[in-house]
């Protein structure tokens, strides 16, 4: 893909935990050979290096709680203003809030659109699939694991499998309940946007990012139709 590509895709990625956003974002840009930014990693190797900032976030990640909006804006505004952004990028995790929203759309003003897709899976299915979830180690893909099935070693790199230590029952409860306060009211803010879709996160994988990739090709589309209809207005 992509030689042709003018416009850049900047592309978030919604979804409750568990509803496969980061496995999304991941294909999505390693097919559009553009980064994908997810905060959670960021700030899951800040801790493992136990950085400054490691230190200041554990505490909240391992709780399922919030880290603070400054400081995660900060993070992904200097993210974006590098080299390797400059054909757009995918956001993983980020905004969570309604502040954060707001601050990316500052953000990128001027620097293209802003494609938001909402990954949408019922409570019941998000609980069971982070139960079976294990990140690799190593490469960081994740994997579902079926119930009693011995699975070690990521198919990908080979990377000792791990569960997320947020990823614990009582955990997942209170991010759950955390989304569902804090970020599932960002849908609202996107709604009426012609650049937002949601798409159903309950297919298989491949079905998902089929939808996906069909839903950012049909917001680009409408964008262009609406930027040729205004500059035929114009002239
Ligand atoms: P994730 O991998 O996206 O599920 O993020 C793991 C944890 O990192 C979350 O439960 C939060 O504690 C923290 N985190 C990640 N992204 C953000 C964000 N945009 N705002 C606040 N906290 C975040």
């Amino acid at each position: 893909m992509s030689n042709e590509r003018r416009t850049p895709i900047n592309l978030v990625v919604l979804g409750a935990p568990g509803a496969g956003k980061g496995t999304q974002a991941v294909d999505f840009a390693r097919r559009h050979r553009i980064p994908k930014i997810s905060t959670g990693d960021i700030l899951r190797d800040a801790v493992q290096r136990r950085s400054e900032l490691g230190q200041r976030t554990k505490e909240v990640m391992d709780t399922g709680g919030l880290v603070a909006d400054e400081l995660m804006v900060a993070i992904v505004r200097e993210r974006l203003t590098r080299q390797d952004s400059a054909d757009g990028w995918v956001l993983d995790g980020f905004p969570r809030t309604v502040a954060q929203a707001t601050a990316l759309d500052e953000i990128t003003v001027g620097q293209g659109v802003l494609i938001v897709v909402d990954i949408s899976v019922p409570d019941d299915a998000l609980i069971t699939r982070l139960a079976r979830r294990r990140v690799c180690g190593q490469c960081g893909d994740a994997t579902s694991v079926a119930a009693g099935e011995a699975v070690t070693r990521c198919a990908r790199c080979g990377g000792e499998l791990v569960l997320r230590s947020d990823d614990t029952a009582a955990v997942v409860r209170e991010r759950l309940r955390v989304y569902a306060e804090a970020t599932k009211p960002l849908i609202y803010y996107y709604a009426s946007r012609l650049t937002f879709r949601a798409i159903d996160g309950q297919q298989s994988q491949p079905a998902v990012a089929a939808a996906l990739t069909a839903a950012v090709d049909d917001v680009l589309a409408a964008v262009s139709v609406r930027i040729s209809v205004s500059e035929g207005a114009a002239g």
